[in-house]
């Protein structure tokens, strides 16, 4: 019999922040891809709200959000990201005074890119094939390098000073050390490399090795070993198939993603996750690229980046299933050329893209009633 209690449909409330450039294009993107998904399932539902956020903001208001913004958004239940970072404005006020803002004052400490070859990309590795080259990137996303701590004095004179301090406090490495090696060991090789350099920054990198070795013993069956960051570049290119897992600091996993995202064919395709692992504040996703100037505003952005982060995002929020279905669906319009965006060498436009991936999800069959 039709039991009402079965059929419970659950409202997911979703922020989505275009924030500048080609963000504005990709991240309504994102949301039709949600709603396509949303018309073919009972379970679940997406409310949006959205947030003009960012440059025009900024030109309005003289700050990128609002000094409460935050609070708008922190009953969420996930945020959706473009970009930041207008032509017209310098990048540390654009970074600083959107993203970053959200990340930290979300503690979203854990920042994960997954870089895999998907089907009928074209990556510039001529020796590696698809299989060889499997990754996740964990950035440690709050303290290190980006910390904001430092300064300037005597400005424009010649004795000039600035400073970038690095910090990097043992409850900060601890926490994306233990995120890493439960991530490598929810995967199938349970591998991870631990990426430092260690050698040169004798203080805290050392620490950052110590802290490894120390949260190493609660994962046995992880098998782990240490590369540092130069060395890592290298071993990316030369044998891409011995990673798996890696975790590296702000600084050098900010670097590293973008190779491995070039890597894997294109920037347009890789996604990222800024995770709050404690789900004390809603985590953000967003494609790992910029606002692209260059082609900002013609349409011509590869949304699949967009469209992956929106799988992570499903991810975190459960919906494994409807994850699973939006990831395949990706992966049949990356093996059509014709569907390929300017980046990947195609003609192909943000719309196309949308709708090709938006006309699989609505072919799929509808999912069944959950149980509440
Ligand atoms: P970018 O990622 O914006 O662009 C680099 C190159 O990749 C450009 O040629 C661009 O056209 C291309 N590209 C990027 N994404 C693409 C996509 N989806 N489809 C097709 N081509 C794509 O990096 P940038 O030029 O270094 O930075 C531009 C601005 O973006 C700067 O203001 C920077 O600070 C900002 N930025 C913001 C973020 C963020 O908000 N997370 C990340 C990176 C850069
Ligand atoms: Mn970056």
């Amino acid at each position: 019999m039709f039991n009402i209690m079965e059929t419970q449909v659950k409202t997911y409330r979703i922020a989505t922040i275009p924030g500048d450039g080609i963000g504005k294009e990709v991240v309504p993107a994102g949301q039709r891809v949600l709603e396509a998904i949303a018309a073919r399932n009972d379970a679940f539902n997406f409310e949006f709200e959205n947030f003009d956020w960012g440059g025009d903001f900024y030109r309005e208001h003289g700050a990128m959000m609002p000094a409460d913004g935050l609070d708008a958004i922190r009953n969420k239940d996930a945020i959706l990201f473009g970009s930041t970072g207008d032509p017209h404005i310098p990048d540390h006020v654009t970074l600083w005074g959107l993203r970053l803002k959200i990340c930290q004052g979300f503690d979203q400490y854990a920042n994960v890119r997954p870089t895999r070859i998907l089907p009928g990309i074209d990556a510039p590795l001529k020796r590696c094939g698809p299989k060889d080259l499997d990754w996740v990137i964990v950035r440690e996303n709050s303290e290190g390098e980006y910390s904001g701590v430092g300064g300037r004095a005597h400005q424009g004179h010649p004795i000039e000073v600035a400073t970038d301090v690095s910090m990097m406090t043992r409850a900060g490495v601890e926490r994306i050390l233990r995120f890493a090696f439960r991530l490598a060991q929810s995967r199938p090789r349970k591998l991870l490399t631990v990426i430092t350099k260690s050698n040169a920054q004798r203080h805290a990198m050392v620490m950052w090795d110590e802290i490894a070795l120390e949260v190493s013993k609660e994962f046995p069956d992880v098998e782990w070993d240490k590369e540092l960051v130069d060395a890592a570049t290298a071993r990316m290119v030369n044998r891409p198939a011995t990673l798996d897992t890696i975790v590296a600091t702000n600084l050098h996993a900010d670097i590293l993603s973008d190779l491995a995202a070039a890597l894997a064919g294109s920037l347009g395709i890789a996604p990222t996750a800024n995770l709050d692992p404690e789900r004390r504040y809603p985590s953000m996703f967003e494609p790992i690229h910029g606002s692209a100037f260059d082609i900002m505003g013609k349409g011509l952005a590869n949304p699949v980046g967009t469209f992956w982060s929106v799988v992570m995002m499903l991810e975190h929020l459960g919906e494994t299933g409807a994850a699973r279905q939006l990831m395949n669906a990706i992966e049949r319009i990356t093996a059509d050329p014709a569907l390929h965006t300017g980046d990947l060498g195609g003609t192909a436009t943000t719309a196309q893209v949308t709708d090709a991936v938006c006309a699989i999800l609505a072919a799929e069959p509808a999912a069944q009633f959950k149980a509440a």
